[in-house]
């Protein structure tokens, strides 16, 4: 029966729970396909644990007309296994596997709450192993979503946090609360005081918010890939042509207003025709990298290395005038000579033709600045290759 001062049948809730959570599992199996590979484990775990919660919830619903050993050992069994596939999915989410002391919680909390029913009754005793174990649970969660990727900054994360956060201090409320003050009697659903329907509540409405919470998880980190993939090249990893243009504008604009110096180096690999000639496209794949690599070594933070486009990269130079520009140059060039790519088991020797250009008040975009670090490069070709012009 209900309680004649709860505005709300605790079984009516369970029943609505069960009905909300599958339906909103349901949406995010519907949505599995157009979800990344890299999120698809995550995103299957996370649905296991939430029909895992349905289940437990429906036989909370139904505990009247079940057996008490099936009803209530089955059940809180069910609810703790479902928020321990949310502590995988979110370590799947972020390239973590399974660990055998993930299940501990659940074994332990399921025997225990067995033992208060069957061997030693005990209502309060029930709640209290119940409520630790859940909260050792999702205090597991709120660890794996703190753990977040450095270049990963996300809301949806924060606010699924907070949401564990919460369900957590509403279970460790309900547990103190219940060692203070035991509720007498022996059925749960006649005598349910306020802290304890708000526990309820707020762990039924769990898996449909956090459920919410999760889809936003994966979007954006699908969002953040297709950022990622957009502005940086395929074969190298460095900043692309367009991610450098916009960031040369942007720069342009900086420098005038501050008044500081701007500087660009085009760079191009000399006779890079002749190493996919000789070895093949896959080492000459493999001579770009290495060449990345030395210029990303060789850049100051403050630098913007990028790949302009077939062997030709990219130095976007804020703060520099002339003279630094020129030895950034050279200093690439320099790091080069010294550390030749390895073809076919050995050294080949590599060279490059680098043209600088300083902004000058006539530049009117980051294009023209551009235009004359190419002519630069042209002068440098012209000149017998292997060196560095400045642009007048
Ligand atoms: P130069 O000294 O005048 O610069 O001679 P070069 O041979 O380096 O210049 P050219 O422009 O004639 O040839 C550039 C070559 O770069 C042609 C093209 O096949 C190759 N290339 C462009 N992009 C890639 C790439 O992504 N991978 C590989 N392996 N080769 C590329
Ligand atoms: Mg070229
Ligand atoms: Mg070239």
């Amino acid at each position: 029966m209900a309680d004649p001062q709860l505005p709300l049948d605790p079984r009516t809730i369970f029943l609505l729970a069960t009905l909300m959570i599958l339906l909103n599992g349901a949406v995010l199996g519907l949505m599995h396909r157009s979800l990344v590979a890299d999120v698809q484990p995550a995103a299957s775990a996370w649905r296991i644990g939430t029909l895992l919660v349905a289940m437990g919830c429906l036989l909370q619903a139904l505990q009247t007309w079940l057996p008490p050993m099936l009803a209530l050992g089955l059940s809180n069994g069910l609810l703790l296994a479902g928020l321990t596939g949310y502590v995988l999915s979110l370590r799947l989410f972020d390239g973590r596997g399974w660990h055998r002391w993930l299940l501990l919680p659940t074994l332990f909390g399921t025997l225990g709450v067995l033992w208060f029913i069957e061997v030693q009754p005990d209502l309060p005793a029930r709640i209290v192993t119940m409520s630790a174990a859940m909260c050792v649970i999702l205090l597991a969660c709120v660890r794996e979503l703190r753990r977040e990727r450095p270049a990963e900054a996300m809301t949806s994360r924060r606010v699924l946090t907070l949401i564990f956060a919460l369900v957590a201090l509403l279970t460790a409320a309900r547990l103190g609360i219940t060692v203070y003050a035991p509720p007498a009697g022996s059925n749960l659903l006649q005598r349910m005081g306020l802290v304890h329907m708000l526990a309820l509540l707020v762990t039924t409405a769990l898996p449909v918010i956090g459920t919410t919470a999760f889809v936003l998880m994966c979007l954006e980190r699908i969002r953040g890939q297709w950022q990622q993939a957009a502005s940086t090249d395929y074969l190298t990893s460095l900043a692309n042509r367009r991610t450098v243009a916009e960031a040369g504008e942007r720069a342009l604009h900086a420098a005038r207003r501050q008044q500081t110096p701007l500087a660009v180096a085009i760079i191009d690999v000399d006779h890079f025709k002749v190493v996919n000639d000789t070895w093949g496209h896959a080492i000459g794949d493999h001579v770009l990298r290495h060449l990345a690599r030395l210029l990303v070594d060789t850049a100051r933070r403050s630098d913007l290395p990028g790949r302009y486009g077939g062997e030709e990269f990219v130095l976007l130079l804020e703060g520099s005038d002339a003279g630094q520009a020129v030895a950034a140059g050279e200093r690439f060039r320099t790091a080069l000579a010294a550390s030749p790519c390895e073809i076919a088991d050995a050294p080949r020797p590599l060279t490059v033709s680098i043209g600088v250009a300083v902004l000058d008040p006539a530049d009117r975009s980051f294009d023209d600045l551009l235009r004359r670090a190419d002519a630069a490069l042209y002068a440098a070709k012209s000149a017998g290759r292997d060196r560095l012009h400045l642009a007048p």
